[in-house]
């Protein structure tokens, strides 16, 4: 790295303040000192008569003012040369540099200024290398996503990156790591690695218990030397948190899924033996046998269906969807297929669909969101009332654009039910999560319909609201991007 302005034609350097006056004494004591032997001589030659006394005492007066002139201004130059170096020391990587004195000292010296100015600015330069190495490794630090604490002696921290002050505080500096971190298999491996520099890198899995539970793998790293500032330990700690709920959700997925699973086939299993029994000429049993038969064969199908589907929306969650749908033709279908439900209800479905233009999305995805939506209406729809389906388009500047921050189309399925107590309303996407399940399990529900309806939602960039009163019935509305279009031409503000 080299810098134009430490070179040594560098002409903007800092002057430094004058120097304090030459002591007066001290001169005056040098020069007597230094002429001493000269005036000696010239005194004897004084006395033997070599020398004239006039001419001896001139020549005296002439050595002492001399040598006291060279003397002041040699100590001048030294006072000079004290301050500039003093100056120096504190010169950072970027200031001026201040000048080397000039004037009549260095006339004993002439090359010192030349060096110490050559030596100043090669100083000046390793300095600012080493400031921005360190302001490197400063931005490294800061940019790390993961929590790093560095401790010192006694698992004193000195320093922390922002992820740890974020997690610990910023209060953190200066206390034992035991004040933040209590676990003690995590304090046990820096006492064991604080006695072994240079050993190997420990790892060691930890939970911190709070109102929020996080989930850490430490890496604990003792330096071979401990650094300028005393660092001796890093302890670089990974969030696991995440994977670990999932892991969790997949332990409980699959639990739940074979459960599910498990009591139909339990069930068939029961009425096969019981028809090959004890029931083996009864035809009456035979027949209501085979009919309850059917509907578990039935609901095992529905759970496998709806396990592949949700398995298969998952691998498609993080690609968008790249066609446009309409979605009257599509509500208008399931309203279709609804028929034999909405006549063993007496029930109606009134689609009410005035403002309608292509959403960003695929038809078939489209079609299941609608389809668990408008069968949910009416599983849970009182007999004999009339479930509608409702649109509305919010175009740019409306207040509802605001949810999806794009012009969208909601569509609303709305039910007189029995509707949802509040505190269910959040969980009811998570997998077979039921208000109650005895009720879902009886109309035939795999309590993985609305779960299905979140994923296709989150690969559509769209968003479902849940309005619900206990008692009168419930709402659910799905936002859905607008599909590409002129610019407000077929939005209505609302
Ligand atoms: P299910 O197959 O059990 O209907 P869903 O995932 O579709 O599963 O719904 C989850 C739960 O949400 C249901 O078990 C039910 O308790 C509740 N639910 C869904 N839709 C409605 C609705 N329209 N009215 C009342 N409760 C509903």
């Amino acid at each position: 790295m080299h810098d134009s302005s430490a070179s040594p034609k560098a002409t903007n350097h800092l002057n430094i303040v004058p120097s304090p006056p030459v002591s007066f004494q001290r001169v005056l004591a040098t020069t007597l000192v230094l002429s001493s032997p000269a005036i000696v001589v010239l005194f004897l030659m004084v006395l033997s008569g070599m020398l004239p006394w006039l001419a001896g005492l001139g020549a005296g007066l002439l050595i002492f003012s001399g040598l006291s002139y060279i003397l002041y201004s040699h100590f001048q130059h030294i006072e000079d040369l004290k301050l500039f170096i003093t100056a120096l020391r504190h010169v950072k990587g970027h200031d001026r540099l201040p000048l080397p004195p000039a004037g009549a000292g260095s006339i004993l010296f002439p090359e010192i200024n030349p060096s110490l100015l050559r030596m100043a600015q090669e100083r000046q330069q390793y300095r600012r290398e080493l400031e921005l190495a360190i302001e490197g490794n400063e931005a490294i630090l800061k940019s790390l996503p993961d929590p790093l604490l560095m401790l010192g002696s006694k698992r004193r921290i000195v320093r922390a990156n922002p992820a740890a002050e974020e997690l610990f505080g910023s209060q953190i500096y200066g206390r034992e790591l035991s004040g933040i971190l209590r676990n003690p298999d995590l304090l046990e491996a820096v006492n064991e690695m604080d006695a072994q520099p240079g050993a190997n890198p420990r790892m060691v899995r930890f939970t911190i218990y709070g109102n929020v539970e996080y989930s850490f793998e430490a890496r604990v790293v003792r330096l071979s030397e401990t650094t300028w500032d005393g660092i001796r330990i890093l302890i670089s700690l990974t969030d696991q948190t995440a994977s670990k709920r999932v892991e969790q959700m997949r332990g409980d997925f699959i639990a739940n899924a074979s459960h599910e699973l498990k009591t139909p086939l339990a069930s068939l299993t029961g009425f096969i033996e019981t028809l090959k029994g004890p029931a083996r000429d009864d035809e009456d049993a035979r027949e209501r046998f085979l009919d309850i038969m059917q509907d578990q064969a039935e609901r095992m199908s529905h759970l496998v269906g709806d396990l592949l589907s949700l398995s298969q929306i998952e691998l498609l969650e993080h690609t968008k969807p790249t066609s446009a749908t309409l979605l009257d033709g599509v509500v208008q279908n399931i309203s279709d297929g609804l028929h034999t439900q909405l006549e063993a209800k007496n029930m109606a479905i009134s689609i009410q669909l005035d403002s309608m233009v292509p959403v960003e999305g695929e038809a078939e995805e489209l079609r299941q969101v609608f389809q668990n939506l408008m069968e949910n209406a009416v599983k849970y729809g009182r007999e004999g009332t009339t479930v509608t389906v409702k649109s509305k388009l919010y175009g740019e500047g409306s207040h509802g654009m605001r949810r999806l921050g794009r012009p969208s189309l909601a569509i609303s399925v709305t039910d007189q039910g029995d509707g949802i107590p509040r505190e269910h309303i959040p969980r009811l996407t998570e997998r077979f999560y039921r208000v109650d399940p005895a009720r879902s399990r009886e109309l035939g529900g795999t309590g993985l319909g609305l779960a299905i309806v979140k994923h296709i939602l989150n690969r559509h960039r769209g968003v479902m609201t849940i309005d619900s009163e206990v008692g009168r019935g419930s709402t659910f509305t799905v936002y859905l991007p607008q599909a590409n279009m002129v610019k407000g031409a077929q939005s209505e503000l609302f």
